[in-house]
């Protein structure tokens, strides 16, 4: 006798969602259930806003910030300090070290932090593109904004080793990281 299970297109959402971090089947079980309630217009606008911040945003090609257009609105802004470099993990980190008001230098974003339990290395991250971008023999500060956990202290680590390279970087680990 087959096991019961649901009807292909509710697997296929299941399936999705189950891919999302932080979603178990629980929760993809809820999620689901919930979406079939719902209007059918409120499905679409959610599978739109899906659609549209993929369609419609960009990894900026400077400092991998989120951008609508290939340079973001920092990296463009004349006004913004060329020798002073924040470097942080997520574009999340930008938008709360922005809100502060505090901070008029650049960005550069790692795109994530070294973490080997989940197989990311520092290859996975924006380093390379960091150290090409601060061996211009501009002088500056680069400030290791990553976070203040194991994997944040672990990223910093490394790269403040890298960029010893980098004779022109002044480093400081800004002292709390990002909680
Ligand atoms: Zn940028």
């Amino acid at each position: 006798m087959a096991t019961a299970t649901y009807a292909r297109p509710l697997m296929r959402l299941l399936d999705k969602l189950e891919r999302l971090p932080g979603i178990g089947p629980r929760s993809a079980e809820r999620i689901a259930f919930h979406l079939l309630r719902a209007s059918e217009e409120n499905a679409r606008q959610l599978a739109q806003a899906v659609l549209d911040v993929k369609e419609q945003l960009q990894f900026c090609k400077t400092c991998f910030n989120l951008s609508e257009a290939a340079s973001c609105e920092i990296c463009k802004d004349p006004s913004r300090d060329p020798t002073m470099l924040c470097v942080v993990e997520e574009p999340k980190d930008v938008l709360f070290i922005e809100k502060t008001g505090a901070y008029r230098g650049l960005y550069h974003v790692l795109l994530g932090a070294i973490a080997p339990l989940d197989g990311i290395g520092p290859e996975m991250l924006k380093t390379n593109e960091l150290l090409s971008r601060v061996s211009d023999g501009v002088e500056r500060e680069i400030i290791l904004a990553t976070d203040a956990d194991k994997e944040g202290e672990a990223t910093a680590a490394y790269i403040a080793k890298l960029l010893k390279i980098a004779p022109k970087a002044r480093i400081t680990r800004l002292a709390s990281g990002i909680p």
